[in-house]
């Protein structure tokens, strides 16, 4: 028996596209739960952050347009590549316009956490539908207000994705201080000790990237098993063994403003698998920290105790990494306002506030429905 449940939400035609031979076809269920199961264990209607007609279907419709309109979308990020693919489905003629020399944004950098590499498959559906639905894809191609204005489109949407936020403190040019991007996307090199500032969901991934074991195999099924303690011959009561614990390569320090629990705001299924996995490779985790400066010493900071009690600490690191939050890039938005031509922003460029490839793929779609 094959037996599958996500994987339907995703794309309810997985099996027809399988049976025609073409299963490049197929929407992949990444495995994420943050539409599905996150949706059923707070109450609300389950979905699927690849496809936002999963449970919708009845009131998320897309049928085809009326008014065939020229439109340019700027970014080729989740919430773009949502936005045009459907947009196309529908008879209007779409330009996507891309930076980069290729469509995914911010997901390329995702991709490269351990347990998210799936996202790739995203990529690869997405990819396949822009040929199916004919949208004309402009990579390397760094799009500007006046060029839009000029080019006679009847809708403008803004899909340009975010900027990572650079908080005020000083001392942020010392040499040990690093963004997240340098390390996940550019692979700077990273110290033996490491404070990860910010605790939010890029942090916990920056902490996972930095802690990993080198060689590690996430579709070794044996290798996952023993790293959780599963016996799967039942010798031991349960089909519980004692896990396998390995020596992180690095030592790892996350620390928040905030005095919350860290990691409160991650999934709710899945938050405690990366919670118990960052303990188990040793990460220390701060919260209710004062940042004030850094440099050849560490990071001075001002930490508040349970008690109230307020004292100053130098942490000291080989690497700093900033995972310090998102701003949204609305510069084309503000300047074809300024050309008075109107655009919609979606995605990230509407709101930078979480690592939220579900929302921007949801607004997407919806917006291409709805023009
Ligand atoms: C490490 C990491 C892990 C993440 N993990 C998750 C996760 O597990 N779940 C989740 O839901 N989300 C996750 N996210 C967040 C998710 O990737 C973003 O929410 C999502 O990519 C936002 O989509 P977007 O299309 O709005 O923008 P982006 O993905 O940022 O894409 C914007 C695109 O616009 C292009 N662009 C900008 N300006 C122009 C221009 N003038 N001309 C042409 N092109 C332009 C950029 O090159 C870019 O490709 C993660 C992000 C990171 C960095
Ligand atoms: S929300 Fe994520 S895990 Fe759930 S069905 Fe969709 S892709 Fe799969």
């Amino acid at each position: 028996m094959v037996s599958l449940a996500r994987p339907f939400l995703a794309d309810p035609a997985f099996v027809a596209k399988a049976a025609a031979g073409t299963p490049e076809r197929i929407n992949t269920c990444i495995g994420c739960n943050q539409a599905c199961l996150d949706h059923t264990f707070s109450g609300r209607i389950a979905s699927c952050l690849v496809n936002p007609r999963a449970a919708h279907e009845t009131e998320l419709i897309i049928g085809p347009t009326v008014t065939r309109k020229r439109i340019a979308v700027v970014g080729a990020g989740p919430a773009g590549l949502a936005f045009a693919t459907t947009a196309a489905s529908r008879g209007h003629a779409v330009t996507l316009f891309e930076a980069a020399d290729m469509i995914g944004g911010q997901l390329n950098v995702a991709l490269q956490v351990p347990g998210k590499f799936e996202f790739a498959e995203t990529l690869r559906y997405f990819g396949r539908r822009l040929e199916e639905t004919g949208v004309e894809l402009r990579l390397g191609h760094r799009v500007t207000a006046p060029e839009l204005a000029a080019g006679s489109f009847d809708e403008v949407i803004i899909a340009a994705g975010v900027t990572p936020r650079t908080p005020e403190i000083p001392g942020l040019d010392h040499p040990s201080v690093v963004s997240y991007l340098d390390v996940l996307r550019d692979r700077k090199p990273v110290g033996l000790t490491v404070a990860i500032l910010g605790a939010g969901g890029i942090g916990f991934d920056v902490a996972e990237f930095l802690t990993a074991p080198a060689d590690e195999d996430p579709l070794n099924v044996s290798e996952f098993l023993e790293h959780w303690g599963v016996d799967t011959a039942y010798a031991n009561p349960g089909g519980i063994t004692k896990p396998i614990e390995e020596a992180p390569p690095r030592q790892v320090t996350m620390l928040q403003r905030k005095a919350s629990k860290i990691g409160a705001g991650l999934g709710k299924t899945t938050g405690w698998i990366h919670r118990t996995e960052l303990a188990r490779r040793g990460v220390q985790m701060i919260p209710g920290v004062n940042y004030q400066r850094i440099d050849d010493a560490g990071l001075h900071v001002r930490l508040t105790g349970k008690d109230g009690a307020v004292h100053d600490h130098v942490i000291a690191a080989d690497t700093f990494v900033l995972c310090t939050g998102q701003d949204p890039l609305r510069e084309l938005h503000d300047e074809l306002a300024e050309l008075e031509t109107g655009s919609h922003l979606i995605g990230g460029a509407d709101v930078a506030a979480e690592l939220d490839a579900k929302r921007a793929i949801d607004q997407g779609t919806r917006l291409a429905a709805r023009l």
